[in-house]
């Protein structure tokens, strides 16, 4: 099974930022989290031995060496040769970070480096600094990390084009194994979303967006990595384990506030607060969630649609009514440009169909 942690504290919120997290956290709220999450993991997965694990959050680093180390030691044991991913900020990761991380049995680190143009990082409201990202990829060098993935954000107001062609260049100069990309969003409640409201902001258009996606495309792929999957590129053998089961249907137990699981048909989502997160697993019951079944139809759809995300795309079955259905969709949506039919009968993706993914799945 794969596991997922989600660490809900920052040190601060960035302007874009809608994930749940909480800043300003008391000591005593920080050092319980281990604990807490050991025993909602004992009562989710009992017994569980994780072949992938993934801290996100949130800021895992934010916990610093010992609460890592508290935390590692809080979950089940790992499956002989599991993936062990851990989100970084550069501002956390020092020489002792790195090897309390190395000592916890990490094997993937994702160093959040977003941009390496020091206007972009302001204007995302980052506290890290280009130096950190450096400084944080040669630390983890030092410990013995050969796993590092980078995160980049594109189309960011005021640093496209050659700011982040510059980005490009530094991030690969870094030789991670991996790396995702995103276009900047607008999402709803945050400062972003306010400034742009307000005109105090405006966002590239959609073609200056694309154009950015399209030079990450062709630069990575100059340099070797495979645009697996729509915002993630790797080096051959490098994919990102634990994302791949998620994409691939695989079931997920995810702990923490706000974190979602998959067990066959059920979907659960923990609620996002951190408070009642904690006062349920301090009385021994299960943090608040929603919960919701599907039909076994709903649930095979679901994982049919979401197959589109990768490279290797999906093929739809012609023995079932439903898969002559789904490939007369498929061969529409071929005739438009936005899949491309592979060997084999598989239906996948194509650059155009990329830049408009939301649309192609909904249509699907
Ligand atoms: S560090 Fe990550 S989770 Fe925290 S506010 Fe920034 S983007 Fe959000």
């Amino acid at each position: 099974m794969n596991l997922y942690v989600h660490v809900p504290f920052c040190v601060s919120k960035c302007r874009y930022c809608a994930f749940h997290s909480e800043t300003g956290a008391s000591a005593e709220a920080l050092a319980a989290f281990p604990r807490l999450i050991g025993r909602e993991g004992a009562l989710r997965a009992p017994g569980a031995r994780p072949t992938t694990l993934y801290l996100g959050g949130g800021t895992p680093s934010s916990l610093g060496p010992d609460g890592l180390r508290a935390l590692a030691a809080a979950l089940p044991a790992l499956a002989d040769g599991a993936e062990f991913t851990v989100e970084l900020n550069p501002a956390d990761v020092d020489a002792p970070l790195a090897e309390a991380l190395r000592a916890a049995g990490v094997t993937r680190v994702s160093l959040g480096a977003q941009t390496f143009d020091p206007a972009a990082l302001r204007f995302l409201g980052r506290r890290h600094t280009v130096a950190d990202t450096l400084a944080a990829a040669s630390a983890l060098r030092h410990a013995g990390f050969d796993n590092v993935s980078l995160d980049l954000i594109a189309a960011v107001p005021g640093c496209c084009g050659a700011s982040f062609r510059r980005s490009l260049v530094q991030a690969i100069a870094l030789e991670p194994r991996h790396l995702s990309v995103y276009a900047l969003t607008v999402e709803e409640g945050t400062p972003l979303a306010a400034d742009v409201r307000a005109g105090r902001v405006k966002m590239p258009a959609d073609d200056e967006t694309l154009d950015a996606l399209a030079e990450a495309e062709a630069a990575l792929a100059r340099a070797g990595y495979a645009r697996y999957e729509i915002s993630n590129y790797a080096l051959p053998g490098f994919e990102c384990r634990h994302n791949l089961a998620v994409w691939h249907g695989e079931d997920y137990i995810g702990l923490g506030p706000a974190a979602a699981s998959r067990l066959g048909l059920v979907r659960r989502t923990n609620a996002p607060d951190l408070s009642a997160w904690a006062s349920a697993l301090d009385a021994g019951r299960p943090p608040p969630a929603d919960e919701e079944s599907l039909s076994p139809e709903d649930d095979e759809h679901e994982r049919f649609v979401t197959g589109f995300r990768l490279a290797a795309g999906v093929r739809p079955n012609p023995a079932t009514a439903t898969g002559r259905a789904r490939l007369a969709v498929c061969e529409k949506l071929t005739s438009q440009g936005l899949l491309a039919a592979l060997p084999g009968g598989a239906y996948a993706l194509t650059p155009r169909g990329r830049e408009v993914a939301d649309a192609v799945m909904a249509e699907l």
